[in-house]
Formats: structure tokens, C-alpha cells, sequence
């Protein structure tokens, strides 16, 4: 199917018609007509750090919901975390995820590897065999836990600078959270729950800094949560240290003051913070600081949310609300403009996952038509039941937000059109 997009307005605010030929952004004026005013044209989203559940739990996730959603939420791309069950620490776990990504062919599935064997944090996964696969693995990560061990952290990071891979680490001390329920501060001390410390992040990330150096090797940082990681960060960046970093829709929006309602929806790792940290985080992915928007998209079934605070699993949905929930508080506050939405939700975190070649290209024809159109003047009520994840731990049920995907593309097929997934 060819299609003419028309009066489609680009990241750098110039309105202009293109067609959609043979899979790739074309020139013309033939095709099936969509109606683009008003509508903003940006390149497939890509996100870097997605949980599909699949394999292991299935009745939270399966890479066919979640595809289905990331697709809704304007992505061409997902980077699939490898704390399934199985864990993905072997080419041959890494290659079914990546077979049935490609299989629903709603969004590309791009497995991560483990980075340890079964996350244990002790002997370094199959690294290069997962690389070597058919999934072509760049990214290794053990999110969900922390590489606490330096010298297996030190290994890991020698070992994929032969063919150019990250490292993504779950900055967090375990040492430092035993029992952790929520931010450690004023709101947890009044709560009488156990605080997860700031400091447990940010001794994570300077200690990681600092071997990505020595080493020459690229680091990632997932879901930065505080104020003092920004710090961090910017002292690592301004030294040349190869370390990238993302940030969350929640951790952009949502503080621990919710911890006050001990509804376990807002129970989420690293932990929701201050306003301050809110703030810090709103600044850094604006100067740049912070590289990137991942959604973190955790799903769970209701018995792993529905239930006291302290027995409920971290992680909320993130997929179909996080373009929404950037233009809330990046987009209208003045912080971040289109080009700098595509930045930081496409062209970045395909850069960062080595899938540049496919995803996050600039939108000129010849281009693979991976794009999505939002209409950022429809405003929309999150309902959890309207939602194509399985789980329905959205932390923004009711909750109006602005900015609303109404096409996406993926090589030119049509995988949401008026909204709709079109499988
Ligand atoms: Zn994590």
C-alpha cells in the first residue's frame, strides 16, 4: 500500500506534503490520501528499555500486546530487557524473542542480553554469541538488578568495545536498598517505609564513569532518577567519558509524595523522588545531559499489583502514554521543542542501541518509512481497560493527557492508522 501523507508539519515546524512508496519516504503524489493537518510528523520512536514479559509471563506481557502497544504509542522500535523466564543470557533465547518480534511485525523487537548469567551478577553471559546471533545483540543489560561486582562490570565493558556494544546498568547499590520501599527522605521517614537512597544511584554511576574511562568503553545508564545523577553525569560528559543516559515519562512527571496513598501503582524502581529531582531531570533531558526518553514499560498481572505496598513488584505501563506524557511536561512547559522530541525519543536512542542504520533516520525521502503522526491538540483520559497492554498498572488512570498518535509506520505498513492498530 502506497500512501500520500498531506500537510503533515515536520520537527523543524515546516508543513509539507510526502508519499509513502515501496516502504521507504518518497516524492509523489499518488497513493491512498491521510489527511496530515494539524498533525505533527516524527520519526518511529524508539525505546530502548521495554519489558515484554515474553518468555516467562505471559499473562502480564506478551510480545504481541506489547508490540501492539508500542506501536499506539508512535514506536517503530523496542529494545526487549532480558529479565524474562528464561533470562536472555544465550543466543538462542535472544533469537525467539527476536523471531517473535518479527513475527507480529508491529514494531522491530530488538532483544537485549543479559549481561550475567541468569542476572546473577557473577559470570558473564554469552556476550558474544548473543552478538553474533541472528538478533545481532549491541545491547547487554541486567536491569532489574545492578552489576554490583567492579571487576565484572570492568569485563563486561572490555568485552563488547569489539563490536561496539553498551553496557545498560541498573544504577542501584544493592547494598544500600535492602528492603527499599520508596524514595529515602522526608515523605519515607513519615510514611515509616524503608528509603532507597539517592546516593545508592549515584555511587553506582561515578563508579561506572570511571571504569567506562579506563577502559574506552561505552556506558549506559537506564532510568536516572535524581538530582545528583545529573551531576554525576555532566562531570562524566564534560571529562569525554562514552556514557549515555535515559530518563523516564514517570520519573519526568510523578513524585514520592504518592507513596501516600499506598496504592502500589506508583511503586516503581528506581523509586519515584522529589520535586527537585523532578525538576533536575526536566532540565537535564533539555540540555541534554540526559540523552534520551525510555519508558521502562513494566507490565504486571493484578496479583503482582493488587496488593499490600510492600508484596507488590516494581514497574508501571509506559508505552502507549509516554510521547503524551513528554509534550506535558517538556512541550508545554517550553523546555523541549519537536525537533527536540525526535532527538530525544528517536534519533538518540536509536543511536544508542546501534539500530541507526533503521530506525531514527532523518525524514527525507529514500528514508525507510518508519514514522508516526500525533495530533497534539487532541487531549485524551487514560482508561486502563482502553489500553492494548495485558496488565493495567498505569499510574495515570484518569489522568487527561495531551498529544494523541493517530498514524504509525513501520517501512511504510500501516501498523496504527485513525488511531487503531491495524493487527
Ligand atoms: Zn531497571
Amino acid at each position: 500500500m502506497n500512501y500520500l501523507i498531506r500537510g503533515a508539519t515536520f520537527p523543524d515546524g515546516t508543513v509539507r506534503d510526502f508519499a509513502i512508496r515501496d516502504g521507504l519516504i518518497a516524492e509523489g503524489t499518488d497513493g491512498e490520501v491521510v489527511d496530515a493537518s494539524g498533525l505533527r510528523v516524527l520519526p518511529g520512536l524508539v525505546d530502548i528499555h521495554t519489558h515484554l514479559r515474553q518468555p516467562g509471563r505471559e499473562d502480564a506481557e506478551t510480545i504481541e500486546t506489547g508490540s501492539r502497544a508500542a506501536a499506539l504509542g508512535g514506536y517503530t522500535a523496542v529494545c526487549a530487557m532480558a529479565n524474562t523466564d528464561p533470562v536472555a543470557d544465550a543466543a538462542g533465547i535472544v533469537e525467539q524473542v527476536w523471531r517473535l518480534g518479527r513475527e507480529v511485525g508491529l514494531v522491530d523487537v530488538q532483544p537485549v542480553g543479559a549481561v550475567t548469567l541468569g542476572l546473577k551478577g557473577e559470570r558473564l553471559a554469552e556476550l558474544g554469541a548473543m552478538a553474533e546471533s541472528a538478533a545481532q545483540v549491541r545491547v547487554f543489560s541486567d536491569d532489574g538488578h545492578c552489576v554490583h561486582d567492579a571487576a565484572v562490570m570492568r569485563r563486561a565493558l572490555e568485552y563488547v568495545k569489539a563490536f561496539d556494544g553498551v553496557i545498560a546498568q541498573h544504577a542501584e547499590d544493592p547494598k544500600l536498598t535492602v528492603g527499599a520501599q520508596m524514595n529515602e527522605g522526608e515523605q519515607s521517614a513519615r510514611l515509616g517505609l524503608a528509603g532507597w537512597p539517592a546516593v545508592a544511584e549515584e555511587a553506582i554511576i561515578a563508579r561506572d564513569a570511571l571504569l567506562a574511562a579506563h577502559v574506552g568503553s561505552r556506558l549506559h545508564v537506564c532510568h536516572v532518577s535524581t538530582a545528583g545523577s545529573v551531576e554525576v553525569l555532566r562531570w562524566a560528559k564534560s571529562r569525554g567519558v562514552r556514557v549515555t543516559a535515559e530518563v523516564t515519562p514517570h520519573h519526568l512527571l510523578l513524585t514520592d509524595e504518592l507513596a501516600a496513598t499506598y496504592d502500589p501503582v506508583y511503586k516503581v524502581n528506581p523509586p519515584l523522588r522529589t520535586t527537585e529531582d523532578v525538576t533536575a531531570l526536566r532540565e537535564a533531558l533539555a540540555d541534554g545531559t540526559i540523552d534520551a526518553v525510555a519508558t521502562d514499560h513494566a507490565p504486571h498481572a493484578r496479583e503482582d499489583k493488587e496488593c499490600e505496598w510492600a508484596a507488590a513488584r516494581p514497574g508501571m505501563l509506559g508505552l502507549e502514554t509516554a510521547l503524551p506524557i513528554v509534550v506535558k511536561t517538556m512541550v508545554e512547559t517550553g523546555l523541549l521543542d519537536w525537533a527536540g522530541v525526535a532527538e530525544r525519543l528517536s534519533h538518540a536512542p536509536a543511536r544508542i542501541a546501534n539500530l541507526e542504520s533503521r530506525h531514527g533516520r532523518p525524514l527525507t525521502p529514500g528514508e525507510p518509512a518508519n514514522l508516526t503522526l500525533v495530533d497534539p491538540s487532541q487531549r485524551w483520559t487514560v482508561t486502563p481497560d482502553g489500553l492494548a497492554s495485558i496488565s493495567r498498572n498505569t499510574p495515570y488512570a484518569g489522568l487527561e493527557l495531551p498529544g494523541a498518535i493517530v498514524a504509525t509506520f513501520l517501512r511504510g505498513r500501516a501498523t496504527v492508522l485513525d488511531g487503531k492498530a491495524q493487527a
